[in-house]
């Protein structure tokens, strides 16, 4: 089949009809599915979607403009602006609004794609390549900077953008030169080629991905090099060293996540989907083996990855201090990336419990309600009171101390924008015996099996502001089938009508009949949790999470002029749920001011009368103005 012909295909048209969906595995255990098969209802996450359509897609391309960014494809090379990978930012955006059409069908969508879509495309040289930034008169040569240029990394988004467009709006301009563009990379990179890789991951599961619309295998074998290559010193030593890159160790060989977290898991998604491709069991479970290593050891309590500034890095095993969380938000939607890619191969439900943590504590986290303001880094302790940039500038990049409009590397507003447009994919699942459900929102699923039987649940919550999850079964085979739900790993004492559950997966098979509902309550109350003894920086204090949301301890919540690091909470009185927030009893202490903070050793003051002061999701810090913050959080004595 060529590869018009698979782009025309019937199963092509099928995804199309489906709404298409980010990623698409050849096998594996679970299969997704399309963004017409889920929907959002009013609910957490459908209002979020609606403002990255209404207003983020605005506020994006106002900025991509403003900062000459799209400007670039079609300036003289003098006249380039932005850092070596902006394209990218245009890319990621082509990507949100194929997904936003593929779910919506929406007329001006789809206008505004097509209108930034020829500007691209008439960038492109006629041997396929594509990037403003090299290989122009007064530029740099092509491919004379692999560790830092970002060459094939903005091929890897531009890719992405093509295998969104093919799966939404079918065989279109954007596609044709995305072909164009991988052969291209092939032709460069291939056997005989430049026997190297980028410094920063992203051509991998997008040539994996490319493989799975159009059937041509020499996308996934060219995946498959890089991910070989990749770990044996391939690219030059540089300041932060070789693991900065992932090139300091091959992939099926390393024990942990390392270097810079965003890199990581890019290149990690993309190894799962060429071992997925190729049949490779031993590089997928060295994958799963790494991501188990570091949610255990190098995660922090929000889901959120990178603790060391310098370099956006992973640090070492605990090295989890909350007052220097980097935490990109792209980490976190990096992080989705690759936990949905193990999900589907694998189906272990922790991988969606790590879905559920990134969406509620970084992604919900980062944009402000407008949608038009966001947090690049999400520390988890703001020390000093914070500056809103003003809404005209662009910032470098982790330094605001509140949501900024633009930064100067602004890869995370257009991350975010594909990832809500998408977010309905990450609800639900296939199998050949019936549908999994993974997070719990109000929404429609609509399918069918493999063999043709027609399912559709109606799921009714308010989660996580309860825990109260109706499912309706609107339409059932005469035959059984199994409904599978995930029971978050914090929710012990769940039950499922009113039958105690244990956490993991509880499946149900048996014939449903239209019109009968399912209760699953999962218990949300508010719980103080420690952190592993090892994780030094939080010793001696406690978080307070209820359901799967942090929570925070805000300045603008505390009475008086009680400065945050006066507060310590009490543990043994319980908090008490009250209309979206939650009450903790703290007692006051007057840290003593000596003129050298090492003093000899003494038992901790015992601090004022308890008093009681609200706790508020952390996904909703600095939203009424600058405050200082904390999720970790003193105690009153050692218990
Ligand atoms: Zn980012």
């Amino acid at each position: 089949m060529t590869i018009e012909e698979a782009l025309t295909s019937a199963a092509s048209r099928n995804w199309i009809e489906r709404g298409g969906t980010p990623a698409t595995p050849g096998t594996g255990r679970l299969r997704p599915l399309g963004l017409r098969e889920v929907t959002l209802r009013d609910g957490f996450w459908r209002q979020r979607q609606q403002t990255n359509r209404s207003r983020s897609f605005a506020h994006i391309e106002y900025w991509l403009e403003k900062a000459g960014w799209l400007g670039n494809f079609s300036a003289p090379p003098e006249e380039r602006r932005g850092r070596e990978f902006a394209d990218t930012e245009v890319y990621k955006f082509l990507e949100a609004m194929a997904w936003e059409y593929g779910r919506t069908r929406d007329p001006e969508v789809a206008r505004r794609y097509r209108a930034i879509v020829a500007r691209v495309v008439a960038a492109q040289q006629p041997d396929g390549y594509l990037n403003t930034n090299f290989g122009r008169p007064g530029q740099q040569p092509r491919y004379s900077d692999l560790e830092w240029g970002h060459e094939l990394y903005s091929f890897g988004h531009l890719i992405q953008a093509g295998v969104a467009a093919a799966r939404t709006f079918g065989d279109d301009e954007l596609v044709a030169a995305v072909v164009r563009a991988a052969d291209h990379v092939c032709d460069v990179f291939g056997p005989g080629g430049i026997a190297s890789v980028c410094g920063h991951a992203e051509i991998e599961p997008a040539l994996a991905e490319l493989y799975r619309v159009t059937g041509n295998r020499r996308y996934l074998e060219q995946a498959r090099l890089f991910i070989q290559r990749r770990g044996h010193r391939t690219l030059d030593d540089i300041e932060f060293g070789r693991a900065y890159f992932q090139d300091d160790v091959p992939l099926r060989e390393a024990e942990s996540l390392r270097g810079h977290a965003v890199r990581a898991v890019y290149l990690a998604a993309g190894a799962v989907d060429v071992a997925v491709e190729t049949g490779d069991t031993e590089l997928l479970n060295a994958v799963a083996r790494q991501w188990r290593h570091a949610v255990a050891r190098r995660t922090y309590i929000t889901g959120g990855i990178g603790s060391r500034h310098q370099d956006e890095a992973f640090g070492e095993d605990f090295f989890l201090p909350p007052d220097r969380a980097y935490s990109e938000t792209c980490a976190g939607v990096g992080s989705i990336m690759l936990a949905w890619r193990l999900l589907l191969a694998q189906g272990d439900p922790r991988y969606a419990d790590l879905i559920e943590r990134v969406l509620f504590n970084v992604i919900a986290t980062s944009p402000a309600d407008d949608g038009t303001r966001f947090f690049y880094a999400n520390t988890l302790h703001q020390r000093v009171l914070g500056t809103e940039p003003s809404a005209d500038t662009q910032v470098p990049r982790a330094t605001s101390t509140l949501r900024a409009s633009w930064f100067e590397v602004s890869c995370c507003p257009t991350n975010l924008a594909r990832t809500f447009a998408g977010l309905a994919a990450y609800v639900a699942t296939s199998d050949d015996d019936g549908v999994q459900i993974h997070q719990y929102t109000a929404s429609t699923i609509d399918t069918r099996l493999p063999d043709g039987r027609a399912i559709a649940l109606e799921i009714d919550t308010d989660y996580p502001v309860s825990g109260r999850i109706v499912i309706r079964i609107a339409r059932s085979p005469e035959t059984p089938w199994t409904l599978s739900l995930r029971v978050p790993d914090w929710a012990a004492g769940a039950t499922l009508d009113g039958l105690a559950i244990t956490r993991g997966l509880v499946q149900t098979r048996r014939r449903f009949t239209a019109g009968e509902t399912l209760v699953l309550d999962l218990p949300v109350r508010p719980r103080f949790v420690s952190g592993d003894e090892r994780i030094d920086s939080v010793r001696g204090q406690t978080a307070l999470v209820r359901g799967p949301v942090v929570y925070c301890l805000e300045s603008v919540d505390v009475p008086g002029d009680v400065p945050l690091d006066g507060l310590r909470v009490d543990p043994n009185t319980e908090p008490v749920d009250r209309d979206g927030h939650v009450l903790a009893a703290f007692r006051a202490t007057d840290p003593a001011a000596h003129d050298w903070p090492y003093q000899p050793l003494s038992a901790p003051a015992e601090g004022g009368p308890l008093m009681k002061i609200p706790l508020r999701p952390y996904h909703r810090w600095a939203r009424r103005g600058p405050s200082t913050m904390r999720v970790w959080m003193p105690l009153t004595s050692e218990r």
